[in-house]
């Protein structure tokens, strides 16, 4: 399974659920991600030690137009990078 982070964030396990927090309710870390194999999208509760790990390798995915040939396509970009190759013009 392949997926593409998209952002790890923390959030309440239950929250929806009741609008007031108990005092005693744990904050966890909540992994948003792009089944690539599946395609969709998905969420899973993951360890703060994984959620570190995954911080590091977020991407963003982000609609590109060519500049070249005016072709639109959607990208996953790693941070502090806004290269990525137009699949019309490179094929
Ligand atoms: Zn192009």
């Amino acid at each position: 399974m392949t997926k593409i982070t998209l952002s790890v964030c923390k959030a309440y396990k239950n929250s929806g659920m009741n609008r007031v927090h108990r005092k005693k309710t744990k904050k966890s870390w909540k992994h948003y991600f792009y089944d690539l194999d599946e395609e969709k999208f998905g969420t899973e509760w993951v360890s703060t030690l994984k959620a570190l790990t995954l911080k590091r390798r977020v991407s963003k995915k982000k609609q590109m137009v060519c500049v070249e040939c005016g072709y639109s396509f959607y990208a996953f970009l790693k941070k502090d990078t806004d290269e990525c190759e137009c699949p019309n013009c490179n094929e």
